[in-house]
Parts: C-alpha cells; sequence; structure tokens
C-alpha cells in the first residue's frame, strides 16, 4: 500500500490488499485477532512477523539461501535418523547490537494430513531451539499444533532429543499426522543448523559478514531482489523494486530460478517503461508533454499512452465523470503533489472561490484523443490549463503490463503487488487459488478477511491511505470532480476486476460515487466491489456487489444482490 505507504512501503495495498501466505508483512494482522480464515486455512503470522517472534532482540535479521552437499546432506541425515527430501534452506540470522549472531530460524513447511502448513523454528546460537511458531495452516483438522501451548514443549530440544510423538511431545487426537510432520520438521532444522553452521563457524561469520538484510527493510535489499523460496512442490521467486516512488513486489512460481528471474526482471522494465510514458513527475513523459503542448497543437503518443487514455476515458464515461483524469489542478490546489511544476505550496484549503476558478479545467471532455492523419493517436486538450493526473489508474496499468510480459515469458503463476494493486496470475504451486487479503478501510491496520483469486486484479482506495493536513483538518486524497474537494463519508473500496488496471479504477471512482457505486461497479463484466461507508457516530456500513467469500465478516455485509 499498500498504498499502504508508510506501509506501502511495507507492502501491499495501497489500500489494502495483503498476500496471506507467510511473506506478506501486513497479514500480520490477522493474527492479531486469532487468524484469518478461508475455508480450512488460516494465517497466523507474516514472514516479517514470524522473524520478529524468533528474533525480539535482534538489531538485524539477514538471511542467505544453503545448498548442502552430498556430505553436509549425509551428515544430517544421520543426525535427523531418516531421509531428507529438501537439499535447499533459506537460513535467518538475528543480529544482536554488538553484530554478533542472536540466532538462527528456517521457516519449514512440512504436509501434514493432505497439505503443506508452514512454521518458523528459531534455534539458540548454542543450538538449542527458542522458538516454534506457525505462519500458515491449512488442514480441516490439527490447528492444536499452532497453539502455544503445544508449540512450547519444542523449548530447549535439541538434534540430540528424540522429538517424537509420546516420547517427549504430547499427541493431540485427530492431528497425529502434522504433529509428526512438525516433529520431522523441527527436527530437520536442528539438523542443518548444526552441519551447516555449528559445525563450520566460518559459515556463520560468512552469513553474518554476507547474508542479506531482511529487515529493517534496506531499499537497496529490496532493489537487489529478495530471493528464492519453497512454496508447496515447486520453486517461488520473489523480487522487489521501487517504481513510481512506491514498492512493487512480483513472485513467480514454477520452472527454473533463472527463468523466473530473467521473467521478473523484464516484467519490471515494462512497468518502467509505463513509469516513462505516464509519470506526472517527468518533464519528460508523454503526459507531461501533452499537459505542456496538448492546448496548443496535438501531441502524438505512443500506443502504450493511447491505451491508458483510452482506459481512462472509459471509466470517466462509466462513471459519468466520478473518475476524472483532469482532476489534476485541485490535487495540486490541496497540496497532494509535491515539487517543481505543481503549484505553489500549499498551507491551508483552497477557498470556494480558487476552486470556482479551476472547475472549467476539471471535465474529461476537455482531452480528445484521436488518430491523426498517419494513424498515430495524438491527444488534443480543449482548453488552456488542463492537466491529467495519472494517479488513480496508474499502477494497475503498470501492473497489467508487468502480467503481459510475465505470460510472454512462459510465466503461468505469479503474484504481481504493486503497494496494493495486484494481479494474481494462474494459481501457486498445487493450490487453487492465490489468497490475498482485504484491508479493513476502518482499522487499515487490520483485513477484513481474505479473497480467493486467479486471473484477476484486485485493488483498493482508502483515506487512511493519502491524506493532508491543513489548518488542523485532514483531508483524503481522492476527490470529487464535482466540488473539487476531498470526498468524505467513505471509509474505503476494493474492487476486484478482470485485470489490475479495471480494479484500480475502478476503486478509486467507487470511492467517489460511494452510495451510488454499486449500479456503476455492476456495469463492468467480471467486477465485484465493496464499499465500506461511514455511519452514524463513527459506525461502517457495507455494500457490496455480492456476498464476498470473507470469512471474518460474513456477517457483516449488507447484501444487496
Ligand atoms: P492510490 O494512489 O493510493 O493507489 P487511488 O488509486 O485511489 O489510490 O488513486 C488516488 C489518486 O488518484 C489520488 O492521489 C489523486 O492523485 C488521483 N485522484 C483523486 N481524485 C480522483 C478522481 N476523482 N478521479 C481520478 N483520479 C483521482
Ligand atoms: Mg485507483
Amino acid at each position: 500500500m499498500t498504498a499502504f505507504l508508510r506501509l506501502k512501503s511495507l507492502l501491499l495495498l495501497l489500500a489494502c490488499v495483503l498476500v496471506s501466505d507467510c511473506a506478506s508483512s501486513d497479514s500480520s494482522s490477522a493474527a492479531g485477532r486469532g487468524g484469518a480464515r478461508d475455508s480450512a486455512t488460516t494465517v497466523y503470522l507474516s514472514r516479517e512477523e514470524a522473524l520478529r517472534t524468533v528474533f525480539p532482540e535482534a538489531s538485524r535479521v539477514l538471511e542467505e539461501e544453503i545448498v548442502l552437499s552430498a556430505d553436509e546432506r549425509r551428515a544430517a541425515e544421520e543426525l535427523l535418523q531418516a531421509r531428507m527430501g529438501e537439499r535447499a534452506f533459506t537460513v535467518y540470522a538475528g543480529v544482536s547490537a554488538d553484530g554478533g549472531l542472536d540466532g538462527y530460524a528456517v521457516i519449514q513447511a512440512e504436509i501434514g494430513k493432505f497439505k503443506p502448513f508452514e512454521f518458523i523454528v528459531g534455534v539458540e546460537p548454542d543450538g538449542h531451539v527458542r522458538r516454534v511458531a506457525v505462519l500458515v495452516y491449512r488442514e480441516a483438522r490439527g490447528a492444536e499444533v499452532a497453539h502455544r501451548r503445544f508449540l512450547e514443549q519444542y523449548r530447549r530440544k535439541t538434534v540430540q532429543s528424540p522429538i517424537q510423538i509420546q516420547r517427549d511431545i504430547i499427541h493431540i487426537t485427530g492431528a497425529t499426522m502434522s504433529v509428526n510432520a512438525m516433529n520431522l520438521g523441527v527436527k530437520k532444522v536442528l539438523s542443518v543448523i548444526e552441519v551447516a553452521y555449528r559445525k563450520q563457524p566460518e559459515r556463520i561469520e560468512k552469513l553474518l559478514r554476507s547474508g542479506r538484510q531482511v529487515f529493517p527493510q534496506a531499499k537497496a535489499a529490496w532493489k537487489e531482489g529478495s530471493g528464492s523460496f519453497t512454496r508447496g512442490t515447486g520453486l517461488e521467486v520473489r523480487e522487489a523494486r521501487y517504481i513510481m516512488g512506491s514498492l512493487c513486489e512480483i513472485r513467480a512460481c514454477g520452472g527454473d530460478a533463472k527463468k523466473l528471474r530473467s521473467a521478473i526482471f523484464k516484467a519490471f522494465c515494462a512497468m518502467e517503461a509505463a513509469d516513462r510514458a505516464l509519470s506526472d513527475y517527468r518533464p519528460d513523459s508523454e503526459l507531461s508533454r501533452i499537459c505542456r503542448e496538448g492546448a496548443t497543437a496535438p501531441v502524438p503518443i505512443s500506443e502504450l499512452t493511447a491505451e491508458f487514455l483510452e482506459l481512462a476515458e472509459k471509466l470517466e464515461r462509466d462513471s459519468g465523470g466520478a473518475f476524472d483524469l483532469t482532476i489534476a489542478p485541485a490535487v495540486w490546489a490541496w497540496g497532494f503533489r509535491k515539487g517543481a511544476g505543481f503549484g505553489p505550496h500549499v498551507d491551508r484549503a483552497p477557498t470556494p472561490a480558487e476552486l470556482d476558478e479551476l472547475r472549467p479545467l476539471v471535465d474529461y471532455k476537455n482531452v480528445s484523443l484521436s488518430r491523426g492523419p498517419s494513424g498515430r493517436w495524438e491527444v488534443r486538450l480543449l482548453r488552456d490549463g488542463v492537466r491529467l493526473d495519472p494517479g488513480a489508474l496508474g499502477k494497475g496499468f503498470a501492473v497489467d503490463l508487468a502480467v503481459r510480459q510475465l505470460v510472454k515469458e512462459g510465466v503461468s503463476s505469479a503474484l504481481v503487488d504493486f503497494s496494493g494493486n495486484m494481479y494474481a496470475l494462474g494459481s501457486p504451486p498445487g493450490e487453487e487459488s492465490w489468497l490475498v487479503g482485504v484491508r479493513d478501510p476502518v482499522r487499515p491496520e487490520g483485513v477484513l478477511g481474505m479473497v480467493k483469486l486467479q486471473n484477476q486484479g484486485i485493488s483498493s482506495s482508502g483515506s487512511y491511505e493519502k491524506f493532508v493536513e491543513l489548518g488542523g483538518a485532514r483531508y483524503g486524497h481522492i476527490l470529487s470532480p464535482q466540488t473539487l474537494r476531498p470526498v468524505d463519508g467513505i471509509f474505503g473500496t476494493t474492487v476486484i476486476a478482470p485485470t489490475a488496471a479495471l480494479a484500480d479504477g475502478c476503486s478509486t471512482a467507487a470511492y467517489v460515487l460511494g452510495e451510488d457505486a454499486l449500479p456503476f461497479l455492476r456495469k463492468e463484466p467480471g467486477v465485484e466491489g465493496l464499499v465500506v461507508l461511514g455511519g452514524e457516530g463513527g459506525s461502517s456500513r457495507f455494500l457490496a456487489t455480492k456476498q464476498w467469500n470473507l470469512s471474518t465478516v460474513e456477517d457483516a455485509w449488507a447484501v444487496t444482490r
């Protein structure tokens, strides 16, 4: 965000969406309420939260991927007294304030009865288990293995301990397979740490010297990419980059790491091309040129910019002008754009007279897109002073370009998360669909529940997202093109759509439409929307195009269809 920029920088959803598996720093919020449930799946902790749980004292956490040599694997199997399917592990190291080793951790996935579940095993520098905690549990039964009382039993175990059901670990009726799986996983982690680090102290030195920093999240670390993970039965490569001032994370699954990395690289390049064409912060972008020159002569534009403007025009028409790219002068007047070219610095709300002056400029009909005599797209602005704001559509649009590129490179399973504007391509290996959390716009640190997505985009808009404080009052960043004032009376919207761009545009339009959003959303094929309105005395009211399958809040929906 999400988008969530404070949060955005933590990632997810600009507004609001977060991925439910262990990677999202925000799914942690689910844990605060005892887990977000999707049928049988419960997300207890995000990866970051899990790491903070096992490294409460560490000043930094580093990670590295290790591949055991044949000898190391044999040694580890001997300690484990069982065969080990995997050779590669991602190992985390907590670093104490004095730069020494605070502890190790591995996030391990094991199959319970039918499905994999993920848990973190934190290990003291001396090889004792510090803590075990579950990130995600997917079985219909046996969730007791995620309970603290059960997990306490692993504390202080070492690689020499039996870690066996009914010897030193109590049996949970109905969860035998999950308990056995966890026993195996804990012991596996202890064996690997023993063999790969404790017996080879120089490896610890190397990890402390050259491990990748996981948190505090360094921009540089994100830029370099975030690594490979095992996901279910397959491989997942996850990389992140700052684009358009926001964090974008791409995860791609399947195939081999090199191919996935190259596809992700090309996808980021496609997003950067969109930024170069559409940014209102870059004076050399096509969009900036349109604003500077479009009122004097037609400005020739690329196919990419034309596609963006066509989609904007469709949203403008369909929403009856609630969505409007020409909102820019009003956005500047309220001080939402800072820096050169965005008008004077603003320290008070614009007066009604000042807004009246801008009114003729804010009308999407002031923009005329057509093909010139040579067949090339061109744009004219029908009034001097008209300016375009790509903010409500640009990120979703860029996500779609990334997805197209991934598909072209043969990727069939990926999740692109551009600060909460997301697209779920296919589904993760061995799973039915991507599971994404919908941020609670009333309590943005929490989630309403999880939705399943497959070949769909999702986006949220919220006033918690971005606001200015002028004269002691707080103003949200989405404006009504009619009043040119920040829209109020609404907490937020979330929209699912066949593309990320449509989800992005519709979530902003629905925010402006508020009470009247549903007829608009229902006009768009494949679009589902959720609108959280403000009610009496700070209460909230839900409007939805359908009953969303959000586990934790079923009763809250005013189902209107
Ligand atoms: P985010 O920028 O957090 O992803 P949105 O997609 O909802 O959130 O876009 C909000 C941005 O869109 C605002 O910051 C502003 O730049 C621009 N905007 C504000 N009001 C409108 C509007 N009525 N129509 C189109 N764009 C708008
Ligand atoms: Mg939007």
